[in-house]
């Protein structure tokens, strides 16, 4: 503890942010409003005055990395409030650390924002600190996450985010075109668009239409990526299901409009499984929807994950999907080995897979995708590609291509280029690949 809450200088608090990037957006949010109110925002634990720790609670494996992110901040500072996801567990949270001041739960803006007021009075005049127009963001400079809504309608046995976030909850068009319009103004090269299912924006509202400047827009996944491709950034959709309508944002792809890549998580491609896990968009034609969609847009890049081990997933099951990998020819893929989630409706089912059987097929799977993913890097040698920078050291570059988000997929290496700085974008020729990463060199002309 460094500074009482009743000292002249503007109260501090220190954020932890763990788990999806829908968590960060909401730690952004948390910490927008917290700044407008004249907290400053503290980069290390002993700089602050109450730290957050805004949790995942998806695995229990995230769990227990929650639990100990909160010791660490009791250990590290001793006053610590807990939001996000394992929120909605506060028996356990107080269990493994009564110490906490407060607990709240995800999107619960309003509880955690008061919690912070009584462990830490804010300074009487908000208007002394002004926050930038776009808010504060915990990603670099140049990309952010526009987060379109929240909670989903879909019930995956595996998986207990509606009953955690709820039903899907769209925000209004102008909204979300107006927060990624102040990003774009504010520098932001990249937008990720998120949510938990990015294909079904906008079905809650009925695809409300607003009046967006002099035109009407709906509500609607089309409209919201016609409207964005205007901003002049790259956009890339995460979380999106193979539904038909996907199909019409693929000719904006390939007319450079939005970046001709979807994140589409599959979780697995036998039909008896994908039954089982209640997938989304599970009776879809997928590696027909695939074909379709590379014949119009051949550069597009897709990304994914899948689960094995699910209870019941058999070795045909196992193999069905192996093959579907071969066929589907995806850019980037993960796969997570089964696990069970307290609370969700697969653990039920019958056919548990032994731990030592989803290992191996786990390898299986990572082996076939590793060969798969080194083939189609190595085809792009010789290309040249727009490529983002991220991070610039002593020795070059790393950036990433419409093809690579950040975090989840792989890099692009510009050895030597130490005059770039984050935010850059510059024209590379791609000159080597291995099975994750490329690397090039700056096209410059002569
Ligand atoms: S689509 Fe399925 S896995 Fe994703 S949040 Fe909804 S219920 Fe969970």
């Amino acid at each position: 503890m460094t500074t009482s809450p009743a000292s002249k200088s503007a109260p501090k608090v220190g954020i932890v942010s763990l788990g999806c990037p829908k968590a960060l957006v909401d730690s952004e949010r948390i910490l927008t409003r917290l700044r407008a109110e004249g907290y400053e925002i503290s980069p290390s634990y002993d700089g602050a005055d109450v730290v957050l720790v805004n949790t995942c609670g998806f695995l229990d494996s995230a769990k227990q990395e929650s639990l100990d992110a909160i010791g660490e901040a009791i250990k590290e500072n001793g006053r610590v409030i807990v939001t996000g996801c394992l929120g909605v567990e506060p028996d356990v949270i107080r269990k493994t650390h009564p110490g906490v001041l407060a607990v709240t739960g995800p999107h619960q803006y309003e509880q955690v924002v008061s919690a912070v007021h009584d462990a830490l009075p804010p300074k009487h005049d908000p208007f002394t600190d002004l926050v930038p127009p776009e808010g504060l963001r915990l990603t670099p400079r140049h990309y952010a996450y526009l987060k379109i809504s929240e909670g989903c309608n879909n019930r995956c046995t595996f998986c207990i985010i509606p009953s955690i976030r709820g039903d899907l909850v769209s925000r209004p068009i102008t909204s979300v075109l107006r927060e990624a319009e102040k990003l774009a103004v504010a520098g932001v090269k990249e937008l990720l668009v998120i949510s938990q299912d990015t294909s079904a924006y906008g079905v809650d509202t009925k695809y409300k239409e607003e009046m967006w400047y002099d035109r009407s827009v709906r509500t609607r996944f089309l409209d919201l990526c016609t409207e964005l491709a205007n901003l002049d950034v790259w956009v890339r959709l995460h979380y999106v299901y193979p539904y038909p309508h996907v199909d019409e944002v693929i000719p904006l792809m390939a007319e450079g409009k939005i970046l001709p890549y979807l994140d589409i998580p599959f979780q697995h491609a036998s039909p008896t499984v994908l039954k089982a896990m209640r997938r989304p968009a599970a009776q879809e034609k997928q590696l027909d929807r695939i074909r379709k969609w590379r014949e119009e847009c051949p550069h597009l890049a897709l990304r994914s994950t899948f689960i094995t081990g699910f209870p019941g997933e058999t070795e045909a099951d196992f193999q069905f999907m192996l093959d579907w990998l071969q066929e589907a020819q995806l850019d980037r893929v993960g796969c997570f080995k089964y696990e069970a989630v307290d609370g969700a409706p697969a653990n039920a089912l019958p056919g548990a897979v032994p731990e030592e059987v989803k290992q191996e097929r786990w390898e299986r799977f990572m082996e076939t995708q590793k060969a798969i993913s080194a083939e189609r890097l190595q085809k792009k040698v010789g290309w040249t590609l727009g490529v983002l920078i991220d991070e610039v050291d002593e020795d070059g570059a790393i950036g990433r291509s419409y093809a690579e988000a950040p975090e989840i997929d792989g890099n692009v290496f510009l050895n030597g280029e130490t005059s770039l700085k984050p935010g850059d974008l510059v024209d590379v020729t791609i000159e080597h690949a291995d099975e994750y990463d490329l690397w090039g060199s700056v096209e410059r002309d002569v």
